[in-house]
């Protein structure tokens, strides 16, 4: 396809919103990649609307739906693809938020909305929301983990290849596992300063005077011994009495 009309944010505009085509429909139609439509649609900051929706208003016959409702019974969305969604949804803001809407993006979501009930929040749930948010509204100071403000010197320091290094150096002496508890997932760890980050500057990247935490531990510890003159007998302590 010469033209590429997908790359022109009013024509994408038409065929998504106003002709509600699908991501699927645009992509065949200009013999594109779905996530070349879905990569134009984001970058003109296009609401998108909830997967399946553009059946919304269709009619479709008893047949098909027949054979939709057969072809989804039993079906589960892997555990990747979840992620793979998360992972896309993440850190964005709501794209259709700070966009004046027009009376068609209204009904667009109004008929998405429709039949679907909102689940009410379990107890369990309500309980972890406000554990989540129980540090709101006070004062920063208050928090375990307010350190004065990260200076300058300190966030410099964290994207330092020095710093990166010695972060990775602890980990892999330490076999990739919380010397606390023994998790080893990914993504959990923490390499601790045995002698803190601001008073023992010399120590900085010295692998000898790191540790790793799981982010539950070294909360653990913090909580325990404080931010300031932080030193190997805590550890130990830590490591045996806690
Ligand atoms: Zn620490
Ligand atoms: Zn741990």
């Amino acid at each position: 396809m010469a033209e590429k009309l997908y790359r022109d944010e009013a024509w994408l505009r038409e065929q998504y919103i106003i002709n509600k085509k699908s991501f699927d429909e645009i992509a065949k139609e200009q013999g594109v990649a779905q996530k070349c439509i879905w990569k134009w649609i984001h970058r003109y900051n296009i609401p998108v609307r909830p997967m399946g929706s553009h059946r919304v208003g269709k009619h479709l016959s008893e047949e098909t739906r027949l054979k939709i409702s057969q072809s989804n019974k039993g079906k589960r969305r892997s555990p990747e693809f979840c992620a793979l969604i998360s992972s896309m949804k993440m850190g964005k803001p709501n794209p259709s938020a700070a966009l004046p809407k027009s009376p068609e993006h209204c009904a667009n979501i109004s008929n998405a909305k429709l039949g679907k009930k909102i689940k009410p929040c379990s107890p369990e749930r309500r309980a972890k929301i406000i554990a989540h948010n129980r540090h709101a509204g006070q004062p920063k100071e208050s928090h375990w983990n307010w350190k004065g403000g990260i200076t300058p010197e300190r966030n410099q320091m964290y994207y330092s290849k020095e710093y990166q290094t010695w972060r990775s150096g602890v980990f892999e002496r330490d076999g990739y596992k919380c010397v606390k508890c023994g998790n080893g997932k990914s993504g959990v760890f923490r390499a601790h300063h045995v002698y803190n980050f601001s008073e023992f500057e010399h120590l900085r990247t010295n692998i000898d005077n790191g540790i790793t935490f799981c982010y539950k531990c070294h909360e653990a510890f913090h909580v325990t011994f404080g931010y300031t003159h932080n030193n190997l007998n805590q550890i130990i302590d830590f490591l045996l009495f806690y």
